[in-house]
């Protein structure tokens, strides 16, 4: 499999092993382990919040007796941690994986300001510098859900070697941060392209026909890849799972002509359906007094009525408002129709009427994230 810089660290294979989801017994995180191995993966991710994730990785490494060389491993650390805690946590993830050092530590969640001073200034500050000063990691990064806003200046503080995104062929408005990132010579790792990016190991029928002649997850990665990422999770539960990671182990450098050409022509079906609902993800709205963060909302009505991702787009509304600020806080149906966004939308949307025909469309039952 084709590898690539990953900040000033070694060089990682294009597709990530996430190790949140084969879990259930050690044999499992084995076999995936192993697959992933024999496929050219060489980059695992893991994190102590990922119930027994770091202890099996250990036991799979050490059973299948795979030299140091062939692997990576980043594990991430919950910012707000007082130093004596977050240095105990970081030493029981060496213990649990089994390394002197780890290859890379990620602050798990720059989500909101609190999150980057703890990193920058606070007790964070102290633990990443005394866990690169005493060689228990290689290298300090960090992985968001927050706004681009916020994304922004952690990549700007030059802190961070490395970082893992939410960024998707059909969420692409990290893209311009991505690039200022790679040009600073930092890492990039797209968080989970099947999952996150759209639930596309499982697409409807709509969607597949929009992605001529492609896959979509197979588009999903090819773009991904032609906007030269370092790296791409896969959360695979089982070895079936690395298929497309083993398909697409030696795609090049560059966004081929076709690939450029099928996701133009996503946006343009897109697009066409909404017409003139359609939003274009500007942010110019923002803020709303009642904390509604309009662009996601709206972002998944254009998926649900432009490629018919009524799943994906029914679960990741359940979430809002249950998942603390790993995801937005507040659902459509709290809009007061105060109109103080309308003035700055340049699209000259109904706002409020759009986010209550989104509620009605996937409000369902409440959901939970996997982990926290
Ligand atoms: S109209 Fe609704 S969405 Fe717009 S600012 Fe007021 S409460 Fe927020
Ligand atoms: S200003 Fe309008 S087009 Fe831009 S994100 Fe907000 S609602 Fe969408």
């Amino acid at each position: 499999m084709k590898r690539r810089s990953f900040g000033p660290g070694a060089k990682v294979s294009v597709f990530t092993l996430g190790l949140m989801r084969a879990l259930a017994s050690p044999l499992q995180l084995q076999q995936v382990v192993a697959r992933a191995l024999a496929i050219g993966i060489n980059h695992f991710e893991t994190a102590p919040s990922y119930g027994p994730s770091q202890v099996y990785l250990g036991q799979a490494l050490a059973a299948l007796a795979v030299p140091r060389c062939r692997y990576v491993i980043t594990s991430k650390l919950l910012p707000g941690m007082d130093v004596g805690k977050g240095l105990a946590v970081v030493h029981a993830t060496l213990q649990q994986v089994g390394l002197g050092q780890l290859d890379q530590l990620a602050v798990h969640g720059i989500n909101r300001p609190e999150h980057l001073r703890w990193a920058l200034h606070g007790p964070g500050a102290e633990i990443l510098a005394t866990c690169e000063a005493e060689g228990l990691v290689g290298q300090v990064g960090f992985s968001s859900h927050g706004s681009p806003e916020i994304v922004e200046q952690a990549i700007t503080s030059g802190r961070f070697s490395f970082c893992s995104l939410h960024l998707h062929l059909l969420s692409p408005a990290l893209l311009p941060l991505a690039r200022q990132a790679m040009a600073a010579g930092m890492g990039v790792m797209a968080i989970s392209p099947a999952d996150k990016g759209g639930r596309l190991f499982d697409p409807p029928d709509l969607l597949r026909r929009q992605c001529a002649p492609f896959d979509p997850l197979e588009l999903a990665y090819r773009w991904l890849l032609g906007h030269g990422v370092s790296t791409m999770t896969i959360g695979a539960s089982h070895p079936s799972h690395l298929v497309w990671a083993q398909r697409l182990a030696q795609v090049g450098d560059g966004m081929a002509p076709t690939v450029a050409a099928a996701a133009r022509q996503l946006d343009q079906v897109r697009q066409q359906r909404l017409q003139d609902t359609f939003c274009g993800q500007c942010r110019c709205c923002l803020p709303c007094p009642e904390g509604i963060d309009i662009p996601t909302l709206l972002r998944l009505r254009n998926l649900r009525l432009g490629h018919g991702m009524t799943a994906f787009c029914e679960e990741r509304y359940g979430l809002i408002g249950q998942a603390g600020h790993w995801l937005p806080m507040v659902q459509g149906d709290a809009c007061t129709r105060c109109g103080d966004c309308l003035p700055r939308c340049p699209r000259n949307l109904e706002i409020p009427a759009l986010l209550q025909h989104t509620h009605g469309l996937l409000q369902g039952p409440p959901r939970r994230r996997l982990w926290g």
